[in-house]
């Protein structure tokens, strides 16, 4: 059946489907959750079976590529049985489905998902010292993750580490992350920090280390050559000549990738963003539960891509942070 592709009004192909599975999380991290924080209630959330006829619906309009996130989506019970699920349309329709992960549950994970042909896992990792990752994650504890990579790894799954860059945080630990990223030949990338959450303006202000100054210190040390590759998303890659690592940054407060983007999100109640920094959403549960035939789904799928915006308003030059969404980063899945 010849399905017409999902096409915004800016003419942009939305091949990309990130989908946060859980609001939960087993841990809590400074920068994207409150320490005591109000999870919804079980029934809000989209069932398994419902991830998979939404993910589904997605693969069906022209979705190549599907990220699983959260929350934790490894702490999601059950989870291995949705991703084996969806695993059923890779080489048909889906040429990717990969997830982003704390870790902590890696160890127990990575050979199942290698065996549903996952490839690549995001693992999020800003340190490489304990006490610093216990007062970061507040709740994780550093060497269950870093076996779980070690895991992953075994498993033949491709590790990209995802960094959030955070002054006064982790800038001293700049050139270990990288050296340990090169020994251990896992991709890096660094992530601005966003303003997400209820976090008072004033810590967001004092997290912030764009990656410009990052990206200079970098230039102390190595040559820094910039790649052409895109992904249709925030990322841009350098190589640095002299041992040929890749690097990529993720500066979701510049503009300069709204023209490619190719993406979008739904939340784990079934609210699907069309940009990560836009309050816009529309209800896919309704649609969901209503019918068990997929007519009404699509149709709203299709209604909300009608209505993509143009790019998100993040700002922090300006005296107050504009264009800061109310919403927690675990809720709409980073
Ligand atoms: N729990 C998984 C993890 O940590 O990878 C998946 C969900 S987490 C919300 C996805 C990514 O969002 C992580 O890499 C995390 O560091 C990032 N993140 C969370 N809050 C953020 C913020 N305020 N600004 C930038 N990145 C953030
Ligand atoms: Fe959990 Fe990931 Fe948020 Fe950290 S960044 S609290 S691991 S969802």
């Amino acid at each position: 059946m010849n399905v017409t592709p999902l096409i915004d009004p800016f003419a942009r192909p939305i091949t990309y489907l990130r989908v946060s599975v859980t609001d939960r999380c087993d841990f809590r991290c400074s920068y994207c959750m409150a320490e005591h924080m109000q999870f919804l209630p079980k029934r809000d959330l989209l069932t398994l079976e419902e991830l998979d006829r939404m993910c589904s619906a997605f693969v069906g309009l022209g979705v190549r590529k599907l990220r699983i996130t959260g929350g934790e989506p490894l702490a999601r019970r059950d989870i291995m049985s949705f991703f084996r699920a969806v695993s059923r349309h890779l080489g048909e329709g889906l040429d990717e489905l990969t997830l982003t992960t704390n870790g902590s549950q890696l160890r127990r994970f990575a050979a199942e998902l290698a065996d549903i042909g996952v490839r690549r896992v995001n693992v999020s990792l800003d340190t490489l010292d304990p006490e610093k990752f216990a007062k970061i994650t507040r709740w994780g504890r550093l060497p269950q993750v870093l076996d779980g990579i070690a895991a992953a790894k075994d498993a033949g799954l491709r590790v990209k580490i995802n960094a959030v860059a955070l002054k006064g945080f982790n800038e001293d630990e700049l050139f270990s992350l990288i050296d340990w990223c090169a020994t251990e030949d896992h991709d890096l990338t660094f992530i601005e920090v966003m303003p997400m959450g209820d976090m008072g303006e004033a810590d967001r202000r004092d997290q912030y280390w764009p990656l410009s100054d990052l990206r200079n210190r970098i230039a102390e040390r190595y040559t820094v050559v910039d790649l052409a590759e895109r992904t249709g998303g925030p990322a841009r890659y350098v190589r640095l000549a002299e041992n040929g690592q890749k690097i990529g940054f993720i500066t979701p407060l510049t503009h300069n990738f709204c023209e490619s983007c190719n993406r979008v999100r739904v939340t784990c109640t079934g609210e699907l963003y069309m940009c990560l920094g836009q309050e816009d959403r529309a209800d896919l549960r309704a649609p969901l539960r209503n019918s068990p035939d997929d007519t009404d789904l699509t149709e709203a799928i299709r209604a909300a891509i009608a209505r993509k915006p143009k790019g998100h308003d993040f700002d922090y030059s300006r005296q107050k942070i504009a264009g800061q969404v109310s919403r927690h980063m675990s809720h709409t899945g980073g």
